[in-house]
């Protein structure tokens, strides 16, 4: 018997953040019991206290209730719900705290100079500013209130409790040096805490995997003592996985055994790609080893938090963590449902067809195909001061291979073992410069035993702690050895080997390598982009080299920012592939995914698209469709399930950070221009052909739109055509009993 959290939920949170509380006389819990059964969520998220330490019921401690609520919001929700089945978890241990800042002050998070970190932001060069948000440290005396908190909270008959992220970073930016914690560090390593950021002073990276471990040692008691008093409520922790420069994703990796339910708060979801949400459920099962990920999609556009975004937008991003196999969850808050509930439908919406289809939902499995390995300690250790780069080389690979709907999965480097190495077809080491040797042994055997490998630039030239090995610990699967770097702000992969598979659709022998920097105040390109591991060829067979460009940057249409021309080939691989025992792999001696990020221009797409392809075989699922369209696949029993999500909107963001590019007269317009989807392009005929098992009758159907579909079957794979795909549509396929 489960739990209940196992099991696919819809979730509404709702927040007061607001300073002078101005609706909170007019709130009561019954009455957010009541918008939770109206837009049919069944778990209601609220808080116990808010940022300024007010608590939201009587008799608590360790703060004050807050002076305006009238009677006490938890209890009557905990009450209220209880009659409409809804379940109410409850938000405790919110780092920053104005109360407790106000009488303990020495608490609180401070930077190396001393001074305060806060959560609010806050425009450079302010002046003399009381923090608003003060971050109080979870080393001092603190944590007693929190633990206080959870055996308060526990007694008023909630159903789960719900930790917010300790905002308890390594980055120097916001790391603390409070007593507590430099104490607490003294005593267990014997030295003081340093105030530098040298990754190459082993004790400035051992303070930032302790700033790890902090975390994780605070979850865990929290965790102990909620399970202690009460082993069958719902203990939850905010990852926030795009946030906080993703810093989260390790706590996640490493606390795992500690949460229940991972909470993906996605509030960076306005200015990302369609399918971000999609993204970041699974990145958070990735990290928490498989545990139910909810995920949210905010009430409003960007952060303008006192009125709703289209209902469209909130619609497509509820579905996006549906279609991860994630739970939805409507974040709204008390000033835009007063001021602005004219999107709450759309919430309802959603919520109704989750409840439709929620029998082909639960315990489903995805239908896989591609790992592409997710490593925090490659994004810390080699992506240093910027892990973006790194992890830009991921998600280019992920976007490129969403775009191509082939399924994908991320793969943590806790979890790069054997056995689950073989649930995927293809694994993809996008720039893994760390990898531990047992990590490579697992590797190595899966590709031996008939696995594919795409790696990329460094794959597995360091071990676990960031120790250069010179050399590719997966020289023998790669079929190359490492013999040194080549460094120059653009080159080229000159195609050698026209006529390979990998090259299909791909009418371009040059492809460019590198690009401008869009900020170009100091430097005029992306660092690293044009760069290349100079790999000698072992066992590989070369497809492509490394191509010389005449000079640093070229002078047509942009001077100075333009890239030089192609001027000869370097007798030095770019793309290798390589038989190994019944697999293959093929390695890039570049960052393929970055460019792909970056530029979105197809021939970065058809690289990553056929690399996957070649190495990994027919994929169990082809989608013929526009780009546009999600697809995810599961099997459910001898069930599949196959959501499709159509992201075919008006253009979503109009204009980005290229308006920052450093110009001499001010630009003719803005760079600030991010809109919501706002309307929608049907796509017509989408076919999906699947690997089936051999059955001879199915039914096709449609359970939201109510159609049964015509199908055919050819060698064990069933063809079907949707006519019409509007927002989204389910498709089942089910053997015919
Ligand atoms: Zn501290």
């Amino acid at each position: 018997m489960g739990y209940w959290w196992e099991k696919p939920v819809r979730v509404l949170q709702f927040n007061i953040e607001d300073r002078y509380g101005i609706y909170v006389p007019e709130l009561n819990g019954r009455e957010l019991v009541k918008l939770a059964s109206r837009v049919k969520a069944n778990v209601l998220v609220i808080f116990a206290r808010d940022p300024w330490g007010r608590i939201y019921y009587r008799d608590g401690a360790a703060g004050y209730i807050h002076s305006k609520m009238k009677g006490d919001i938890i209890r009557e929700a905990v009450e209220a719900a209880k009659e409409k089945g809804i379940r109410v978890v409850a938000m405790i241990g919110h780092t920053a705290n104005k109360y407790v800042y106000s009488i303990h002050s020495d608490w609180a998070q401070v930077n190396k100079d001393g001074e305060p970190i806060i959560l609010e932001h806050i425009p450079y060069g302010a002046r003399a500013y009381e923090p608003e948000w003060p971050q109080i440290c979870i080393n001092s005396p603190f944590m007693d209130c929190v633990k206080k908190e959870v055996e308060e909270v526990v007694e008023l008959g909630v159903d789960g409790l719900f930790l917010d992220s300790f905002r308890y970073q390594p980055d120097i930016e916001r790391a603390c040096y409070c007593k507590w914690c430099r104490e607490k560090f003294r005593r267990e390593h014997g030295y003081e805490m340093p105030t530098k950021p040298l990754w190459s002073d082993s004790r400035w990276r051992a303070l930032w995997e302790w700033r790890y471990s902090v975390i994780v040692e605070k979850i865990r008691e929290l965790y102990m003592l909620s399970k202690k008093r009460a082993p069958d409520k719902l203990f939850m922790y905010n990852s926030h996985p795009g946030g906080w420069a993703g810093r989260t994703n390790k706590v996640v990796e490493l606390a795992r055994d500690y949460m229940d339910v991972v909470f993906a708060e996605c509030s960076e979801v306005d200015h990302q790609p369609p399918g971000f949400i999609t993204e970041m459920v699974k990145l958070t099962r990735a990290m928490a080893g498989g545990k139910p990920v909810w995920a949210s999609r905010n009430y409003f556009h960007l952060y303008r938090t006192t009125v709703s975004t289209t209902p469209l937008a909130i619609r497509q991003g509820l579905r996006e963590a549906i279609i991860a196999s994630g739970s939805p969850w409507a974040l709204v808050f008390s000033i835009s449902y007063k001021q602005d509930p004219s999107s709450i439908k759309a919430i309802e919406e959603v919520f109704h067809e989750h409840e439709v289809v929620e029998e082909y939902l639960d315990g489903v499995e995805p239908i896989r195909y591609v790992g592409v390995v997710i490593s925090n300690t490659t994004r810390d250790h080699y992506g240093r001061d910027h892990p973006e780069h790194y992890v830009d080389e991921v998600r280019g690979f992920y976007y490129g291979l969403v775009h191509s709907h082939l399924p994908v999965d991320f793969i943590s480097e806790r979890d790069l073992v054997y056995d689950n190495l073989v649930k995927y077809r293809v694994v993809v080491l996008a720039n893994t410069a760390c990898l531990s040797d047992s990590a490579s042994h697992a590797i190595e055997e899966y590709v031996r035993s008939g696995g594919g490998l795409v790696a990329t630039y460094m794959a597995s030239t360091r071990n676990e702690e960031c120790i250069r090995r010179y050399e590719y610990s997966l020289l023998s699967v790669l079929g190359v050895e490492l013999k040194g770097v080549f460094r120059q702000p653009w080159s080229y992969v000159v195609v050698t080997k026209k006529e390979h598979r990998l090259f299909n659709g791909l009418d371009k022998e040059l492809i460019l390598w590198g690009d401008m920097s869009y900020v170009f105040t100091r430097k005029r390109v992306a660092p690293v982009l044009g760069w290349h591991a100079l790999a000698g060829l072992t066992t590989g067979e070369e497809l492509a080299q490394i191509g010389l460009a005449g000079g640093i940057w070229g002078y047509e249409y942009t001077l100075g920012r333009s890239p030089p021309p192609y001027i000869s080939k370097l007798d030095s691989p770019a793309i290798v592939y390589n038989r190994y025992g019944n697999g293959s792999s093929i390695y890039f001696s570049g960052q393929l995914g970055r460019h792909y990020w970056r530029t979105g221009l197809p021939e970065y797409m058809a690289l990553i698209r056929n690399s996957v392809r070649e190495v990994g075989g027919k994929p169990p699922i082809q989608v013929d469709a526009p780009e546009t369209v999600a697809v995810e696949a599961y099997r459910q029993g001898d069930r599949y399930v196959i959501h499709l999500l159509n992201h075919t909107y008006n253009q979503k963001v109009l204009a980005t950070s290229i308006g920052k590019v450093k110009e001499p007269l001010p630009p003719y317009s803005t760079a600030e221009a991010v809109h919501p989807p706002r309307t929608v392009v049907p796509i017509d005929n989408v076919r999906i052909t699947i690997e089936v098992n051999g059955e001879d009758s199915y039914k096709v159907y449609t359970p939201l739109s109510k159609k049964t579909l015509d199908y055919i079957i050819e060698n064990n794979n069933l063809t079907t055509t949707l006519e019409k795909l509007y927002e989204y549509e389910l498709v089942i396929i089910e053997p015919r009993r």
